[in-house]
């Protein structure tokens, strides 16, 4: 017997989804480093399905029927190519490669052109949703030769978590880097998203003076309605959650660092390269940037900050309607900047990304798994050369009757010192987006009196320059 797919590193991100095609009825051919892992796994599991256990990168080759399916699995970064360069003598024109770790989409690319000369398909594959997510359907964004999705798409498609309608989460994100760049996206995006929700928990709590376990109501009610989404949904159970030790809530006893793992700091790094804004996303990291920055923190809680006063039951209430609008505003805008990112990543890379399926393969199997993805797959629906999710229609209706109540929760965050960085640059973002003028043209007037870097006019083309040093007439440049 000969094996429909391979999957190569047996760390619990590998183990899951070859568990997870052997359940769906595919033979699998298992192989890790040390072989220890390959064994435990048919060990434990084996019952589950068909494995083929090989010890050898040679075993492991020959165990996998024509044209041969190779997932790697292992460490991002040297690991994937050192296991790459112990395949691909191995194979044959024809055969894949998939890579479904976290890579960096520059990484797929150089690996994708370096195989594609030896006939060998590279499919960048981004997978999200963790151990559980390998297991029990993921979403799972390819990239690659659109060919290599023939043969390989109806198995991920079996494999992936399935949305509310039934879709498989999967789609051919684009060629080359395209499925590793999205799930880069993905996850700047799930930084976004989980910043603005702890900022609407820290202004629950110390604006409108909410115990957590108050709050944690508040999310679930959120949670039926229009936010409703997995990040809103385990926000209230972590809010809920009481700590056994101390009976304190859990959220009081944890340290309030948070860590990152890097790929929100990329969807950064790439997106300055691009020139694009995505200032919501950005905020997310250096939030948590500044979280760890414990002495930093110490030496300025003594700082002085606004006296604070607390609202009436009434009031609070209210306030908390309010922080509602303001996240889902804030929220349209942090996904209108990553869209935007994918956008401005397919003009630079000659990328064919339809960005109503990414966001539709979003919703099932992933962190930032909502209701809300089914809106922007609509409104890319009705418009696929939409110029910006606020464009749509709808989005930019429920801004509209947002906008009062997200003004306002800035407002008050501001008087009351609670920092609101998610909140407030996507405020500023919308603004800056809707203004008529903008400063730059102040800035160009500053460039050129300094460096000479010239200007354009909204009168007339071409490029001028003002003799500052001079007689200040202005001469074409
Ligand atoms: P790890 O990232 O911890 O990687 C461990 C695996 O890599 C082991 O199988 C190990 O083999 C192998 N490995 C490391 N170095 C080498 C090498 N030089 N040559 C051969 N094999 C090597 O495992 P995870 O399962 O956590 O993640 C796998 C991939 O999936 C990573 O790229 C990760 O970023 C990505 N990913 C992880 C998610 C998660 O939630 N954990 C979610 C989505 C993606 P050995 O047993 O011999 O040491």
């Amino acid at each position: 017997t000969s094996a429909q797919i391979g999957v190569t590193g047996l760390a619990v991100m590998g183990r899951n989804l070859a568990r997870n095609f052997a359940r769906n009825g595919y033979t699998v051919a298992v192989h890790n480093r040390t072989s220890a892992r390959t064994h435990a796994l048919v060990e434990e599991f084996g019952s589950e399905g068909e494995f083929i256990a090989a010890e050898t990168a040679k075993d492991f080759v020959a165990a996998l029927e024509r044209p041969r399916r190779l997932v790697i699995m292992v460490k991002a970064g040297e690991p994937t190519d050192a296991v790459i360069q112990e395949f691909a003598p191995l194979l044959e024109p024809g055969d894949m490669i998939i890579d479904g770790g976290n890579a960096h989409f520059a990484d797929t690319r150089r690996r994708e052109r370096d195989l594609r000369e030896q006939g060998i398909h590279f499919v960048g594959m981004g997978v999200s949703g963790g151990e559980e997510g390998a297991l029990h359907g993921p979403s799972i964004m390819p990239g690659g030769p659109k060919e290599s999705y023939d043969s390989l798409g109806p198995m991920l498609e079996k494999i992936s978590a399935k949305a509310a309608d039934g879709a498989p989460c999967v789609t051919h994100v684009g060629p080359d880097g395209a499925g590793h760049f999205v799930k880069m996206v993905h996850n700047g995006i799930e930084y976004a998203d989980m910043q603005l929700i702890g900022e609407a928990y820290q202004l629950l709590r110390d604006v409108a003076g909410y115990e957590p376990a108050q709050i944690a109501e508040i999310f679930r009610t959120w949670n039926t309605g229009r936010l409703d989404s997995y990040l809103i949904e385990i926000t209230a159970e972590v809010l809920s959650h009481v700590d056994a030790a101390t009976g304190k809530p859990f959220v009081d006893v944890v340290v309030d660092q948070a860590e990152q793992k890097g790929t929100g700091r990329w969807t950064v790094q790439i997106a300055l390269d691009l020139g694009v804004p995505v200032s919501g996303i950005a905020e997310a990291v250096f939030a948590r940037s500044l979280s760890g920055h414990a002495a930093l923190r110490d030496a300025s809680r003594g700082l002085a900050g606004p006296k604070a006063s607390p609202l009436s039951e009434a009031e609070a209430a209210a306030f908390a309607d309010r922080v509602e609008q303001a996240l889902y505003a804030s929220k349209i805008v942090s996904y209108t900047q990553g869209f935007h990112e994918i956008d401005a990543a397919r003009a630079e890379y000659d990328w064919d990304i339809d960005l109503g399926a990414v966001s539709a393969i979003w919703r099932g199997g992933c962190i930032i798994r909502a209701a809300f993805l089914d809106r922007i797959r609509a409104a890319y629906d009705a418009r696929a050369d939409l110029p910006s999710l606020l464009s749509d229609e709808t989005f930019a209706q429920e801004i509209a009757d947002a906008q009062d109540d997200w003004r306002e929760v800035i407002i008050a965050a501001t008087r009351q010192g609670v920092p609101t960085p998610g909140f407030a640059a996507a405020l500023a973002y919308y603004d800056a987006l809707r203004a008529e003028r903008l400063p730059a043209a102040l800035t160009q007037g500053q460039r050129d009196f300094f460096g000479a870097h010239t200007y354009r006019r909204t009168d007339r083309d071409g490029a001028f320059h003002t003799l500052w040093g001079g007689d200040r007439s202005e001469v074409s440049a």
